[in-house]
């Protein structure tokens, strides 16, 4: 093979990449990454596809991949446009032998490869990159991946192995592209710059070498490994969990690398149940990702994979407060105030927030997916869509889960700190009415320096009922 094209996708890194190890086999080298106009447009509910949180982590991930190709006397190609038009015209006009992609599994993404095969037959090679435990390693046929994540996570630990990291070949020629176009800004791609956010947990920063720093910080450093199962329901700071999924969802980080740094450190430091957990949860990764592979298309209905009917609610009033973080449970606006000002939000908030729009407020689940689509930093469409559905009873779980969200303030949030972190107007109310401030009379309301219904919101609903009419449903 004499000349290659890389085309990079949600793989943006250099360590543990198989297109790349594979494209480097060739004499000359052609990496590309191609901004398709359809990530910017507005989503089926009219929000952006891409909002300007993860479009700035992408614009730093790819500054870093060119940087770090270039240290390689490489460079990447940047160009506008739809890969199924731009990768055939690149192929033509270098005369391409071969090239070499990271396969993608939904929909979307499935139209464009197939877009590509239809104008190149099978000259674009695509590699399976983005779980910790490869498709061909897995117990499984597609058909048969089960429905249950205990079931999918044992049988895997037991009969399949994580692989080696893989390197690519040095010293391979540039073949240049002298239609590149520049690396585009936030104001090219129509997007607002963010305000930076002092109270976010993690200043994220994309690229390889900004998650490798992670890596290491949050295990050698700061040696937080040990105590992960104990922490990642946290809420505030930036420990209690890893926070790699900004740069897992774009690729900049491979789930391998994680899973051999975690087995270095249990045998310098440290084994025990956290550092296994560590693994578990990125199994829960690789479970979203194979079951959106087996059930396709299914992972967008609204009906799910149970195809479960239901008379969702799409009130665009009522879903502008629990997206703006006005409906007056301050344990719900306290967690959609920092994904809006900061695209992060934690896994306990998550699953709140969704549970709060899908159950208590019966708004269409896929409306809150899209929302999540938009603001996160580590959107990934299994992750997301697999877990939203999960939490709105459409996914995996048959069951009618919800969660009592005072309950659950209470518990994860005992002092109120992290409300009155995300909600200053609520940063006098003592911890008794914290979750609850318009449980106050009046007198206490003045006292605390708040006026329900003014300066902060009423409960937009009566959690009690709402639990009542849940349970109805059943
Ligand atoms: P850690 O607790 O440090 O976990 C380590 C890694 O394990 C994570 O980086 C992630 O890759 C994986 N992981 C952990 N929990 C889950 C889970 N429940 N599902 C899948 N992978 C998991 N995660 C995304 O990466 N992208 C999404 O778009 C996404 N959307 C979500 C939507 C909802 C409604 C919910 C409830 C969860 C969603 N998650 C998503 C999963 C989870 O909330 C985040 O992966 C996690 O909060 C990221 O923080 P962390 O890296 O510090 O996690």
């Amino acid at each position: 093979m004499k000349k290659s094209l890389i085309w990079f996708r949600n793989d943006l890194r250099l360590h543990d990449n198989e297109a790349l190890a594979k494209a480097t086999q060739a004499d000359k080298i052609l990496p590309v990454y191609i901004f398709d106009p359809r990530h910017y447009e507005p989503t089926s509910f009219g929000f952006p596809k891409t909002g300007s949180h993860r479009a700035r982590f992408l614009l730093e991930s790819l500054e870093n991949l060119q940087s770090n190709l270039k240290e390689h006397s490489l460079d990447l190609t940047f160009r506008m446009g739809k890969p199924e038009e731009v990768i055939p015209e690149i192929i033509r006009r270098h005369d391409i032998d071969l090239a070499f992609t990271h396969k993608e599994i939904t929909r979307e993404e499935i139209d464009v490869e197939e877009g590509i095969k239809d104008a190149l037959g099978d000259k674009l090679n695509f590699v399976w990159g983005s779980t910790l435990f490869h498709v061909n390693d897995i117990p499984f046929s597609k058909n048969d991946i089960p429905d249950v994540f205990t079931q999918f996570r044992k049988k895997t630990e037991k009969q399949a192995e994580v692989r080696k990291e893989l390197e690519f070949r040095d010293n391979v020629e540039l073949i240049q592209d002298v239609n590149s176009d520049p690396l585009p800004s936030l104001n090219d791609l129509d997007l607002e710059p963010k305000d930076h956010e002092n109270r976010a947990v993690l200043d994220f920063k994309g690229g390889e070498d900004e998650a490798l720093k992670r890596l290491k910080e949050y295990f050698w450093d700061k040696d937080q490994l040990k105590n992960y199962k104990y922490t990642r329901n946290g809420l505030l700071g930036s420990d209690y969990s890893s926070k790699f999924s900004p740069w897992l969802a774009n690729g900049s980080l491979s789930p391998r690398r994680i899973y051999w740094e975690v087995k270095k450190y249990e045998d310098e430091r440290k084994s025990n149940v956290s550092t296994y957990w560590m693994i578990f949860e990125l199994i829960w990764r690789d479970y979203f990702r194979f079951s959106a592979w087996k059930h396709g298309d299914k992972l967008f209905w609204q009906s799910g994979i149970q195809s479960k009917d239901r008379d969702w609610r799409t009130d665009r009033k009522d879903f502008k407060k629990w997206a703006e973080g006005n409906t007056g449970i301050p344990f719900i606006d306290a967690n959609m105030r920092e994904l809006n000002a900061t695209g992060y939000m934690s896994n306990r908030g998550r699953q709140n927030v969704a549970s709060f729009l899908a159950q208590n407020m019966n708004i269409d689940w896929r409306m809150g997916a899209e929302y999540f689509e938009s603001l996160l930093l580590d959107y990934d469409p299994c992750s997301n869509y697999g877990n939203w559905a999960y939490n709105s009873t459409v996914g995996h779980d048959p069951r009618n889960r919800y969660f009592n969200i005072i309950n659950q303030a209470e518990k994860y949030d005992k002092k109120g700190e992290y409300v009155r972190h995300w909600i200053p107007e609520l940063e006098k109310v003592p911890k008794e009415f914290i979750h609850e401030p318009h449980k106050m009379n009046p007198e206490q309301q003045t006292l605390h320096s708040v006026d329900i219904g003014d300066s902060y919101p009423k409960p937009m609903i009566n959690l009690e009922e709402s639990y009542e009419e849940i349970k109805a449903r059943e």
